[in-house]
């Protein structure tokens, strides 16, 4: 019992110093987010990334969605490196992977791979705070002070009260746009379909395991994705948003509806936990200065800031704009991952995990130029974005 109480009291005096002003602020610890924050830290920067959960990896972790998708273009050509291919290694790196990494050319694979979530949610933040990186767990960004298109701060609600974080410059990493929207920018709500990926301990016999779902110790995944959805992708039946509290809510009530029922019909089916977050593939996006689209597909952007192969099949590679990551107005507010500029395929493409890092890493990069320089972020000179990202191992300009 002594060592009990000892060991809270040690505990509970760990608390975290967290300053007032930082140099760069990073709303969402999703894959996005850890992207963009590593990426400022990593030039010296101070960085502070709040996360209203209580893991980091948003989607990609919390979220259920353990599949990295690749990083090569379906021919055997590597065109997502930087970041993003870092992380697909801190990935596999506590725990089971699938994948295999060092012969995949060789082995015609693409370069992918399958691994375990809270592994990789932990290797995040063992990554993120050796580096320097404050995290704040637990807080909701709820709103900011802008002043002529700037951000001047941000403000949190968490345990200890609504609190006030100066910054030079914010990364929206929300995966929902929240800042943009937040600051009254006009913002695009998506529609989805129903899905519920799960974790169960066995018995796991949809579709998904068919096709064959992470081989971790014990531990299956059961999906349900795009149930309600036509042959073609975009044709929604019972269309799903995920841009207010009602549909959200709808959202996650319906799928633990459809995973009950599953549970009921299946004696042999034992969920191990279910999803933190709800899984909706996009809630909102900004408009940004440039919207990808289906039309870009190998289309070669000057202000390219990395490109993407199509996961779906080999081919169809898209550069992606800086102009996606920012908008007219915000003079120092970048978007990162899921909720950039994007439509129709090129978002398809551009909304996944390694696509997240990509544009994270770009969007903390930039940040960084722009604090330097006394720049608004869409004044940066790209071409020593682009530079600065080449050294740190982005690929560029694959359409040329
Ligand atoms: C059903 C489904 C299947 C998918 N399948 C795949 C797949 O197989 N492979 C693949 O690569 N991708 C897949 N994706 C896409 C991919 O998982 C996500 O798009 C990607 O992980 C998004 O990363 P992100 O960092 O942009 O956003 P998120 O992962 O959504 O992270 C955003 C983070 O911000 C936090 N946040 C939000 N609002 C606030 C706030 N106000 N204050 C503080 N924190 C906040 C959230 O808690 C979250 O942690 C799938 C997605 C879905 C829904």
């Amino acid at each position: 019992m002594d060592d009990v109480e000892r060991n809270a009291i040690e505990i509970s005096t760990q608390t975290i110093d967290i300053p007032t002003a930082y140099d760069v602020i990073v709303i969402g610890g999703g894959v996005a987010g850890c992207a963009a924050a590593l990426a400022a830290r990593r030039k010296n920067k101070n960085v502070l990334l709040l996360e209203k959960l209580t893991v980091l990896g948003g989607l990609a972790t919390t979220g259920h969605i353990v599949i990295y998708l690749p990083l090569d273009d379906g021919y055997g050509r590597q065109v997502i490196g930087g970041i993003s291919e870092e992380l697909l290694k801190l990935s596999m790196r506590y725990a089971y992977y699938a994948g295999d990494i060092s012969s995949w050319k060789e082995q015609g694979k693409r370069y992918e791979c399958k691994y375990n979530g809270p592994a990789f949610s932990l290797a995040l933040e063992e990554l993120l705070i050796n580096e320097g990186i404050d995290i704040l767990y637990d807080t909701l960004f709820v709103g900011s002070e802008i002043e002529d298109g700037i951000c001047k701060a941000v403000i949190t609600e968490n345990k200890s009260g609504r609190s006030r974080f100066q910054c030079s410059a914010v990364i929206d990493a929300s995966g929902d746009a929240e800042v943009f929207a937040r600051a009254n920018e006009p913002c695009i709500a998506a529609k989805n379909s129903l899905a519920i990926w799960n974790y169960c301990t066995q018995g796991a016999d949809s579709q998904y395991q068919k096709r064959g779902g992470p081989d971790g110790p014990g531990l299956s995944l059961v999906s349900f994705g795009r149930i309600d959805t036509q042959a073609s992708k975009h044709t929604v039946t019972v269309p799903y948003y995920g841009d207010t509290a009602e549909a959200i809510n709808r959202f996650i009530i319906d799928g633990h509806v459809r995973l009950l029922e599953y549970l009921k019909g299946h004696e042999n089916f034992v969920p191990a936990s279910l999803p933190g977050m709800a899984q909706i593939r996009m809630a909102r996006r900004i408009v940004g200065r440039y919207e990808l689209s289906d039309k870009d597909a190998q289309k070669h952007f000057e202000d390219n800031i990395g490109g993407t192969g199509d996961w779906r099949k080999p081919g169809s590679v898209y550069e992606i704009p800086y102009r996606v990551l920012i908008t007219k107005n915000l003079k120092n507010v970048l978007c990162a991952g899921r909720c950039i500029s994007a439509s129709g395929e090129a978002w398809e493409i551009t909304r996944c995990i390694p696509q997240a890092a990509l544009t994270g890493q770009a969007a903390g990069s930039a940040a960084v130029i722009a604090i330097e320089q006394s720049l608004a972020v869409q004044d940066i000179d790209i071409l020593q974005l682009r530079e600065t990202l080449k050294r740190d191992g982005m690929i560029l300009d694959i359409n040329t």
